[in-house]
């Protein structure tokens, strides 16, 4: 039997560059379904493989200040010289439908988000430490050597937020930290105050024995 959702779960993904968010993600969504992806805007340069629509949508800074004007942006920072924002209208959407969104979002968009929308599940994603951090910016090769040192001192700022969130997993075994990240998307689709009970109490005590 499917448990039916009042409205969407709203989860927020937020962790230092390079701790392995978008490699999580990305097996996350293959395995569990109706959880969507919530696509960001962003004036950073897209990288080698990133296509417009699906991983961002790559806007030029006056495109993004048109609709930061707009208010088309749930919540938008600057990150290390660039903008990044939510678009407003897929998250309303997708939540009115009953659908559950993940963002992968910085902490500060988190905490504009949790402002908004208290019920938010939030999850920072840890690296083991601060030298495999370095690895595997180095070894995921988009950045440059300056952007990858702006990157790792960010990542010192950034830890401290981790107190502000709901659930935290270290991702070092990345098998280990999906399994994770779809057990706590799991548990909070059983969350009875989510969850239209008495539709369920119907069904199970229809008909007599
Ligand atoms: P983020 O989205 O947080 O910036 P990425 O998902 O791009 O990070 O991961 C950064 C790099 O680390 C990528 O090259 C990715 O393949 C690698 N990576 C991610 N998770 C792990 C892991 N558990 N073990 C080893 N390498 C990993
Ligand atoms: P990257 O350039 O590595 O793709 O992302 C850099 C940082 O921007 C990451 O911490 C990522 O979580 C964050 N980010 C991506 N999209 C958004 C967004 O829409 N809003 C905010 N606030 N941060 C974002």
């Amino acid at each position: 039997m499917q448990l039916t959702l009042k409205k969407g779960i709203l989860f927020v993904l937020s962790g230092p560059s390079g701790a392995g968010k978008n490699t999580l993600l990305n097996a996350v969504l293959e395995k569990v379904p109706e959880v969507y992806y919530s696509v960001s805007a962003t004036t950073r340069p897209s990288r080698p493989g990133e296509v417009h629509g699906r991983n961002y949508f790559f806007l030029s800074p006056e495109e993004f200040k048109q609709g930061i004007e707009a208010g088309e942006f749930l919540e938008w920072t600057e990150f290390c010289g660039h903008y990044y924002g939510t678009p407003r209208r897929f998250i309303d959407e997708q939540l009115a439908e009953g659908k559950s969104v993940i963002m992968d979002i910085d902490i500060n968009g988190a905490a504009q988000i949790k402002r908004q929308l208290p019920q938010v599940v939030s999850v920072f994603l840890l690296p083991p430490n601060l030298t495999v951090l370095h690895q595997r910016l180095v070894g995921r090769a988009s950045e440059g050597e300056k952007a990858i040192r702006e990157r790792l001192d960010k990542a010192l700022c950034e830890v401290q937020a981790l107190a502000d969130y709901d659930y935290v997993i270290v991702n070092e075994d990345l098998h280990l930290a999906v399994e994770r990240m779809k057990a706590i998307i799991m548990a909070e689709r059983q969350r009875v105050s989510r969850i239209d009970c008495q539709r369920i109490i119907d069904q199970v005590t229809r008909g007599n024995v």
